[in-house]
């Protein structure tokens, strides 16, 4: 892309950027807890999935400081729902990484902020630009959406990650990175749009191959996929006087740290069937069968280190999204038995 086109980009961004909690007001400084905090949510996360959790986040905990002092189960239940949650876990040893070996603030280079737990090539990248507007080349889904299309990149994905992201590096502004970075993921996000971009509207039109082409959507072309494997596994509600057994998982693992309900049986029941539910997560697909008992579980329960939690209350236990579903067919299986 010419440098006039990214002018034009830039020239856009100022006039139709997305308001965003985490963005600073046109001529306030940014401040590198938001940002960085926005980008580790917004991996994997939709914007409209992300904001209620930013408002919450910050509110809660206004600066990292605040965050290194929370404990660890308040901040995987604030972050329930929000899933992958290795990110929870990693967002906390990072806050408390910069409260107490960098004095509260985070470093200002992509290379010290990719020793910090969490944060990746990419959120390294685009830290440093919107933070600290260094020169930094944030590529992520979106942008190499975009790259593939203006220059109508013909390599498949995920070969093609070199080659596009030298493209997108010749394309970054000395001056204005932060902005530039930014413009482009509202470019990607809210025009040039995986299936349906609206070249109509786009800034950068005139200089975008795919489109002189006339099928832009096709790009960014893609090696064909494995398909994701299946796996099946089975949770247990046991309920007794109106409460539900509840497990903290291991630290280390999948959902590691969130609190759920067992997955192996802490009790020998009879266990009634309460139902299937079917969840997908990066890697693979998961069809978890719920059985359901009453009973206190006898002498073995005490090796579960778990809890009794009011079945009345299971919405404000934090628990991550598949055991949440889980639990409303524990509930349905309650009130129909
Ligand atoms: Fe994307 Fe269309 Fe703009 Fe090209 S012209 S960058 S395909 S929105």
């Amino acid at each position: 892309m010419p440098a006039n086109a990214s002018r034009a980009l830039l020239c856009w961004y100022a006039v139709d950027k997305r308001r965003l909690p985490w963005r600073a007001e046109d001529g306030a400084a940014p401040d590198p807890y938001r940002v960085w905090l926005s980008e580790v949510m917004l991996q994997q996360t939709t914007v409209a999935a992300v904001k209620p959790y930013f408002e919450a986040f910050t509110s809660r905990w206004p600066t990292v400081a605040a965050l290194a002092a929370a404990e660890d189960g308040e901040v995987m239940a604030a972050w329930a729902g929000l899933g992958y949650y290795a990110r929870a876990r990693n967002l906390l040893a990072c806050a408390r990484i910069v409260a107490s070996e960098h004095g509260g603030r985070f470093p200002d280079d992509e290379a010290a902020l990719r020793k910090l737990p969490g944060i990746g090539a990419y959120t390294a990248a685009a830290i440093a630009a919107i933070a600290f507007g260094k020169r930094a080349v944030a590529v992520d889904g979106n942008v190499e959406r975009v790259v593939s299309r203006l220059h109508a990149v013909k390599t498949p994905l995920p070969a093609a990650r070199s080659e596009i992201r030298a493209l997108a590096d010749a394309m970054t502004p000395d001056e204005g990175a932060g902005d530039f970075a930014q413009a482009m993921m509202d470019l990607g996000s809210g025009i040039c749009t995986t299936r349906k971009p609206d070249c109509g509207r786009c800034p950068v039109r005139a200089w975008c191959a795919a489109f002189a082409e006339g099928d832009p959507a096709r790009y960014p072309l893609k090696a064909p996929k494995a398909a994701r494997p299946k796996k099946e596994g089975t949770a247990y509600w046991l309920e007794r006087d109106g409460e539900v057994l509840l497990v903290r998982r291991p630290a280390k693992g999948l959902l590691g740290g969130m609190l759920a309900l067992p997955t192996d049986a802490p009790a020998d029941g009879p266990w009634r069937d309460g139902g299937a539910v079917d969840h997908v997560f990066t890697h693979f697909a998961l069809t978890m069968r719920l059985k359901c008992a009453r009973g206190d579980g006898g002498e073995g329960i005490d090796r579960y280190d778990g809890l009794w939690w009011p079945v009345e209350r299971i919405d404000e236990a934090g628990l991550p999204t598949l055991f949440a579903k889980l639990a409303r067919r524990g509930v349905a299986w309650r009130e129909a038995a």
